[in-house]
């Protein structure tokens, strides 16, 4: 059983893991890391192993104290410190320029690497205890759901990694929002934990080149890892814009309703993201309603959209990408 309770001393044991170049998978209160050394090139590597995830796809890299920022990128513009103040610790992460310390797998050969400081006491803890900063893609299979809590980790990735801190459910239950400032001007990169409307009310107006489902993937370095395919389940889904248009009909249907849906729907499996219809709940909902539909043995999973207003905004864009498997032979 690699899954442990968070407490003292495997937070400690977690932390000898990763100084040693293993693979600890952690929560944050975005959704659950898969964490190695970001200074260990070959612990890093095991990450992408783990999670047959693409080199050109980089990892974040996680830091306990903004005090440490000196030692993975090139420092902060005054932008990039007002937003590390404002929202740091915190589900905001940022494209700064590399530090020579990054080995370049972390980075898919960037210059730039992306950095966050998570607000979540046991990640920082962890990273505190370990003493190097710890890169950390989400703890899944490369595509799949993204995991919120410890067993969804243990059923993707339990036998290829050395051990998962189990700190419960995470909080917000959706990535980072990714932001990259150019010569003073800011861009958004990824839709995520921290609505975009609540950064413009301390930097202004915001740039988007977010990809959407729709986006063709090029290979260019502006773009990295910015895949339309992304946070599937194995069940197909198709999201939909009113109930009642369904026809189902012999297969076995699950539905992800935003709210409660009407009474008497046809559907083997219903998950609600939030009975009051609030977005914080829905996103923090998310991912675990997804895993349980995907393990209930339907034929199709239908989902209802969700009005695009703030973390509406990061949950639209998981569906998209989620409903989009035509090019999952792609990579
Ligand atoms: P995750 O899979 O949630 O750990 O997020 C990693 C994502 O961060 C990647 O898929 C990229 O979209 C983004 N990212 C990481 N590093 C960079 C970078 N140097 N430049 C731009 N985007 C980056
Ligand atoms: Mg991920």
């Amino acid at each position: 059983m690699i899954e442990l309770p968070a407490n003292k001393a495997n937070i400690k044991k977690a932390a000898e893991i990763i100084k040693s170049g293993g693979l600890v998978a952690f929560p944050t209160e975005t959704v659950y890391g898969l964490g190695a050394n970001a200074f260990n090139p070959i612990a890093v590597s095991k990450i992408f192993e783990a999670k047959k995830r693409p080199f050109f796809d980089p990892l974040i890299v996680h830091i306990a104290t903004i005090s440490t920022i000196g030692e993975i990128a090139d420092g902060l513009d005054p932008i990039e410190t007002k937003l590390a103040e404002t929202f740091w610790p915190g589900p905001l992460t940022l494209v700064l320029p590399k530090h020579n310390s990054i080995p370049d797998i972390v980075t898919a050969g960037l210059p730039t690497v992306a950095v966050r400081m998570p607000a979540n006491e046991i990640a920082r803890e962890l990273i505190l205890e370990a003493g190097v900063p710890v890169a950390a893609p989400s703890a899944n299979l490369f595509g799949r759901v993204s995991p919120t809590e410890a067993r969804h980790v243990a059923n993707q990735l339990g036998k290829n990694i050395d051990m998962i801190l189990d700190g419960g459910k995470c909080e917000i239950g959706m990535e980072s929002t990714i932001l990259k400032i150019e010569d003073g001007v800011p861009f958004l990169l990824r839709y995520g934990g921290l609505p975009i409307e609540e950064i413009e009310k301390t930097i202004g107006k915001v740039n988007r080149i977010v990809y959407t489902a729709d986006t063709k993937r090029t290979d260019t370095p502006e773009s990295p890892g910015q895949l339309t395919y992304h946070y599937s389940p194995l069940t197909q889904l198709i999201l939909i814009d009113d109930i009642k248009s369904i026809k189902i009909e012999k297969t076995k249907a699950g539905l992800l309703a935003f709210t409660h849906p009407q009474k008497d729907l046809p559907f083997e499996k219903i998950e609600i993201l939030s009975g009051t219809g609030n977005m914080r709940e829905a996103a923090a909902n998310l991912f675990s309603c997804l895993h349980k539909l995907d393990s209930s043995n339907l034929d199709i999973i239908y989902a209802e959209k969700v009005p695009e207003e703030g973390l509406g905004k990061a949950i639209m864009d998981r569906l998209t990408k989620a409903a989009k498997k035509d090019n999952l032979n792609f990579y």
